[in-house]
């Protein structure tokens, strides 16, 4: 049985067909330009296919309040085309099929919590550090919603000493992990390509600790079970050690549990199981649950 699975992003949206294994079996690009343009693409690709339902994990921020008329719609968005887009409503009804939505980093979450790194476990954190920063919370083995959904990006952090940089570039908030920590920060921050960097570059060890901070404020907020790092920057597989070594000395052995001590914080701060596929199987399973809850809806 074959799903469709959406990956809307900014940039691109990244159209997969699937299956409720999380299997991936094709896959099609558009970039993101506006809706009158780039949703017929995305359904003309759809269509080829006899997909029985369809998934969506998409860039924010999203309604996603089940009693909201615009469910499933985008807000505002820097995005002015996409402001008020209702992108569940179109893509269920043109295409027929139930459909589920989330964020790209609830997708995410869902998807390493599911089938990759935090597979087994309740409770899961998944961030993506690229253009932005967003994270996706699973808690006793569901996807956080809350009172919108949660905004790890845009957290408050303690400016670095000697940071040259300490307000950050959110023009919504002063120092907020997005704004100090984003591939864009660190790029305007030193006036390099965050690419070009080599890894002794100071950049990186002020990156860490941010990210440390981060780390350390879901610690003791919601105490995931394990906390994946995802997304562009994260590429720098050099910062894995130096976010775990930074965030153990923030929590300064506070926190009893054998994950963060040395040894255990080498498989509590990871990089994807899934690699780049963690947004796409997302997106599939959003699709897989929504024909369940369709089916079971039936009977
Ligand atoms: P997006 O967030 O737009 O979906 P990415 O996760 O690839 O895409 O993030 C893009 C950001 O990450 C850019 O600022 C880019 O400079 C940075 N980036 C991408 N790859 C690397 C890399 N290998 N090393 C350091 N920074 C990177
Ligand atoms: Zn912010």
């Amino acid at each position: 049985m074959l799903i469709g699975a959406l990956e809307a992003g900014g940039t691109k949206m990244v159209c997969s067909i699937g299956n409720r294994q999380g299997e991936v079996l094709q896959r099609a690009s558009f970039p993101t330009l506006s809706p009158e343009i780039t949703v017929p693409q995305i359904l003309d690709f759809m269509s080829k296919f006899d997909i029985k339902a369809l998934g969506i994990g998409s860039f924010g921020p999203l309604d996603l309040n089940p009693a909201s008329p615009n469910y499933g719609g985008i807000r505002m968005t820097p995005k002015k085309e996409w402001q008020g887009y209702p992108l569940l409503t179109v893509m269920r009804d043109e295409l027929g099929v139930p459909t589920g939505i989330d964020t790209d980093v609830n997708a995410a979450a869902l998807a390493e919590a599911t089938l990759g790194a935090g597979r087994g476990m309740q409770s899961l954190l998944y961030v993506t550090v690229g253009t932005g920063i967003g994270g996706g919370l699973i808690v006793n083995g569901q996807v956080v919603h809350g009172l919108v959904h949660p905004e790890v990006g845009h957290m408050l952090l303690a400016p670095a000493d000697g940071d040259g940089m300490p307000d950050g570039i959110c023009p919504f908030h002063r120092h907020c992990l997005e704004g100090l920590a984003s591939g864009p920060a660190i790029e305007k921050r030193w006036g390099l390509s965050s690419k070009l960097m080599t890894k002794d570059h100071p950049a990186w060890d002020l990156e860490a600790g941010y990210l440390a901070q981060m780390c350390a404020n879901m610690i003791c907020s919601v105490s995931p079970e394990i906390i994946v790092l995802g997304g562009g920057v994260m590429q720098q597989a050099h910062l894995f050690p130096r976010i775990r070594e930074k965030t153990l000395a923030l929590l300064n052995g506070y926190v009893d549990s054998d994950r963060i001590t040395p040894e255990g914080i080498v498989s509590y701060i990871v990089p994807p199981a899934l690699g780049v596929n963690s947004g796409v199987i997302g997106a599939l399973l959003l699709g897989a649950k929504a024909l369940r809850k369709a089916q079971e809806g039936e009977e």
